[in-house]
Order: structure tokens, then C-alpha cells, then sequence
């Protein structure tokens, strides 16, 4: 028997988006949607429409541009929602709705307040709906797995007949347990009759740290599609983490007799993409993707590796992308570096270009390979500079410090037009930098998380800070700077901060 195909379903734009913390501006999810489709996954859904307005525009920003996969609208079963995703996806040629609604006692009682009839009358009713605007219509179950086995395959059953073509089995809260889930697969496929017109399809979360496995054992039992993002990120524990799911079935044939559409050698690409905008970052010790994945430490290991490396790898990293040879060099053209920087979905005004160029080139003046990694930390960080939305600019800083000097610094930063001065000191620069930056754009925004990292070698290296502000109400915002200078890589980090806080203050008003 030939392998059945498993459809791939990446929610990293939306469930990924929801992990604490990780807000993507509509450049940075564009970007992630070309890569995705360069992973050829099947079916991307690239938002919630009805959530925000950012949320609307993304999503249509990705319909209207993004060829190859299904994109996808997330939307409850209620009119405005369905009529909403579809307002957004409609632009694709590859238009997907997917509409859900809780069916558990718990959910259905206390979240929707809702009888098992109203809700399976929701369904039908939205499903309905969604299938007037196009032919591809998921239906999801939330919290499938704590739901009355029986009502769950009456309301699938509906469903189908309504024309769902995918039904989505969700284990909302990461309760399920391999056997038990898969056998929950078994009783859909057995209890539901006209189960062979819909692709059954899983969407696990990782709060006992099973989202993987569970999709997994789902797919031995018949399930064809799975739902995750790349890196695992997500709600709380996250979601099943696509790179995982797809190399099991690409290592293990002989097991699961099945394989994916999935261009693997764009997976280690899009990991550091994801990692690198939401500002999640990947253990090192992570299967697949973490930078320990294919390091070999003991010297046994490293014995067996060299004289085979089947002796201790079961799978290489070329597959997964993960290369470290030298990309450009200080005697690369333009247009190398143009061509190179299309390869990775960037476009730039010349302006822009001869700029990037340039500090490619320096880079390699200083080192002798310039990787994959430092282009893109350079090239995003030109895009984030060109980004018309930034209402927060610094215009001056200056710092003072030494040995018997307080730290002091003086900024001059404009806000909608309007130049502001301010100066604190501090514990050292960076502290009194962002003190001051702080009492001029909003005293309650409090420093999380600060990390740096030089990008290449030697005390001239470019470095790289990643940095989590948050706001009055405890919503978390990472931002990311470069620059050979320690200090201004750091300011120009709160700086990017601060824009996506003001640019969600203004969210909240419109
Ligand atoms: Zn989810």
C-alpha cells in the first residue's frame, strides 16, 4: 500500500501568536507566511479576524500575497465572525474558513452557557454559512477531548453534512493521554457515518507535554491532517511542534507508513525566523531545531559520527536546512547580496539596498563568513527601521560614564511629531539610558527580559538584544536591535519596544 499523505496545518500565526508575549507586527507575519509557504505546508491559518483590526489586515495582507497553501480565518459560529474571516480570506485563491465552538459540558455550561441543541444548531447554522462563501470549511470541536463521546460525533456528523471537509478534534487544554486520544480517533471513525467525506484532523496542546506524541498516535488511527506551529509555540505549554511532528513521519516511514508535502530543508530557516520575531527562543537541547540537536560532545560519539554517521545520527541536519557555510563574502557584488536577500523574501527600495550592501560587506571585511543569520538580523533590522508605523523615534542620546563617574545619559526622543528631553542616571548606561527613555514615554513600562548576543567574533562585533517590556496591564512586547555598539543596540531595542506599545495604545482606541 502507498504512503498516505498527512496535511500539514500551521496555526504559528495565529495560536503561535497567542504564546505571552509574542506579538508580531504585520511585516514580521507576512514574512513568516512566505517562509511557510516556502515549507509548502498545506493550510495556514494566518489569523482571527474578528480579534482586532491589526488582526483583519494581517490576515487579508497574507490572502492577497501569499501563493501555495489554503489561507485560513479562524471565526466562532456566528454570523459576524464568518462573514468577517471571509471578508479577509476571500483575497486568496485558496480561501479557507474555520469556525468553531465549544462542545464540552464544562465549556458549554459555564464558558457559552449554551444546551448541547444550541450549540449543535450553532454549528450546523455556521458551518452552513462558511460553505455559502467557499468550498474549504473546517469545523472545530474546542475541547473535543473532554466532550461527551457521543454528542462529539452527532455534531461532527452534522457538520459533515452540512459540508465541512475538514473536522478538527482538538485537545484544547493538553489533557489527553496518547492511547486514550487515539482511541477517541477509533470511536469518530467508527461512530460517525459519513466520517470518509471529512479529513479528520488534531490540534493538541502541550500542557502535559504530549501535543506531539498525541498527534502522532492520532494520525496511526486515522487522522489526516495535523495542527501546529513551528517551534511549538503557543497558548500556556504551546502546541504540537510541527518540525517534530513532520521529521517523526519522514524518519520513521517504515512506523507510520505516511509522509507530508513538506519541503524539510526550509525548517531550520523558519524555526530562526519564528524564534527570531516573536523572541521565543528554542532550548538548545530541543529535538529537531535546538543548537545542540545535532552536536556531538562525548568523544565517542564523535568517533562513531566521523567514521559513520548513522552510528549515532538518525537523521541529518542538511535535511532540516541547517547548513554553515559561507553565504557571502567581502567580495560579494550587489547583486549577489540582492539575489541572496530575494532567496529570503526581503524587498528593499536601492536606498535601502546599497545600505544593507554595505554593512554585509563591512561584516565580511571583519570575519570571514558572513551566515545566513547575521543577513537577516541586518536586514530586519533596516525593514523595522523603514517601518512607516514607528511613532516613537530617538533622535539624540548621549551617555557619560567611567570609574567615578555616575552613569548619565540625555535623550531626545520624538513622539508623534513632537521632540521630548529627558535625563536620568543609573546603575550604568543602559540603565540610565532606558530611565530616561522611560520618563519621557510612560513611566509604567517596566523591563522584563534582556538578552545579548554578539552576532559575529572579536570586541567589534555587531550586537544583537533581544528585550521583553511590559505594560501597565502586564501584556508582555519583545522588540530586537543591532548595532556595533552595546549601548545603542540596547536603547534602539526599548525604542522598538516602545513603538509596539504605543502601536497597541492606539489599537485600543480606534
Ligand atoms: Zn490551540
Amino acid at each position: 500500500m502507498g504512503k498516505r499523505n498527512i496535511e500539514i496545518f500551521d496555526t504559528t500565526l495565529r495560536d503561535g501568536e497567542q504564546s505571552p508575549g509574542a506579538t508580531l507586527t504585520i511585516d514580521e507575519k507576512l514574512k513568516i507566511a512566505h517562509q511557510l509557504a516556502k515549507l509548502n505546508i498545506d493550510t495556514m491559518e494566518a489569523g482571527f479576524p474578528i480579534a482586532s483590526n491589526d488582526d483583519f489586515e494581517a490576515v487579508k495582507l497574507i490572502a492577497e500575497n501569499v501563493d501555495g497553501p489554503y489561507i485560513c480565518g479562524l471565526c466562532r459560529t456566528v454570523e459576524k465572525d464568518i462573514q468577517k474571516a471571509w471578508d479577509a480570506v476571500k483575497y486568496s485563491s485558496k480561501p479557507c474558513i474555520h469556525t468553531f465552538i465549544a462542545t464540552s459540558d464544562l465549556h458549554l455550561k459555564y464558558k457559552l452557557k449554551k444546551t448541547r441543541d444550541e450549540a449543535l444548531e450553532m454549528a450546523k447554522k455556521g458551518v452552513k454559512l462558511a460553505k455559502s462563501f467557499t468550498d474549504r470549511v473546517e469545523f472545530s470541536a474546542e475541547d473535543a477531548s473532554r466532550t461527551d463521546k457521543d454528542y462529539l460525533c452527532k455534531i461532527i456528523q452534522a457538520v459533515i453534512d452540512e459540508g465541512a471537509v475538514v473536522v478538527n478534534i482538538p485537545d484544547t487544554v493538553g489533557y489527553a493521554q496518547p492511547n486514550e486520544f487515539g482511541d477517541l480517533i477509533d470511536y469518530i471513525k467508527q461512530n460517525v457515518e459519513n466520517i470518509d467525506d471529512a479529513i479528520i484532523s488534531v490540534h493538541c496542546h502541550n500542557d502535559l507535554g504530549l501535543a506531539v506524541v498525541n498527534s502522532l498516535e492520532a494520525v496511526r488511527r486515522g487522522a489526516g491532517q495535523v495542527e501546529g506551529t513551528i517551534n511549538g509555540i503557543g497558548e500556556r505549554a504551546g502546541n504540537a511542534a510541527l518540525e517534530e511532528v513532520i521529521m517523526n513521519f519522514k524518519t520513521r516511514p517504515d512506523y507510520f507508513n505516511c509522509d507530508t508535502g513538506i519541503n524539510t530543508k526550509e525548517i531550520y530557516s523558519a524555526s530562526k525566523m519564528v524564534a527570531g520575531y516573536t523572541g521565543i527562543h528554542v532550548q538548545r537541547n530541543k529535538a529537531i531545531v535546538g543548537e545542540n540537536a545535532f552536536a556531538h560532545e562525548a568523544g565517542i560519539h564523535q568517533h562513531g559520527v566521523l567514521s559513520n554517521p548513522l552510528c549515532y545520527e538518525i537523521m541529518n541536519p542538511e535535511t532540516i536546512g541547517k547548513k554553515t557555510e559561507l553565504v557571502f563574502g567581502k567580495h560579494s557584488g550587489k547583486h549577489a547580496i540582492e539575489d541572496g536577500l530575494k532567496k529570503l523574501n526581503y524587498k528593499f527600495s536601492p536606498g535601502q539596498l546599497s545600505k544593507i550592501t554595505q554593512k554585509i560587506k563591512d561584516l565580511a571585511d571583519k570575519q570571514k563568513t558572513v551566515l545566513e543569520e547575521d543577513i537577516i538580523a541586518i536586514a530586519d533590522y533596516e525593514l523595522n527601521k523603514s517601518s512607516k508605523k514607528q511613532t516613537v523615534v530617538l533622535e539624540e542620546l548621549s551617555i557619560i560614564s567611567g570609574n567615578k563617574i555616575t552613569p548619565t545619559a540625555v535623550v531626545k526622543v520624538n513622539l508623534n511629531g513632537t521632540t521630548k528631553t529627558s535625563s536620568a542616571y543609573g546603575v550604568g548606561v543602559l540603565d540610565a539610558s532606558t530611565k530616561a527613555i522611560r520618563n519621557i514615554l510612560g513611566p509604567d513600562v517596566k523591563f522584563k527580559e534582556y538578552e545579548l548576543k554578539a552576532i559575529t567574533g572579536g570586541s567589534d562585533a555587531l550586537a544583537d538584544v533581544s528585550l521583553t517590556l511590559m505594560d501597565k496591564s502586564k501584556k508582555k512586547y519583545n522588540a530586537r536591535a543591532i548595532d556595533s555598539d552595546i549601548v545603542m543596540a540596547s536603547v534602539k531595542a526599548v525604542i522598538n519596544g516602545m513603538n509596539k506599545i504605543e502601536r497597541e495604545k492606539n489599537k485600543k482606541s480606534d
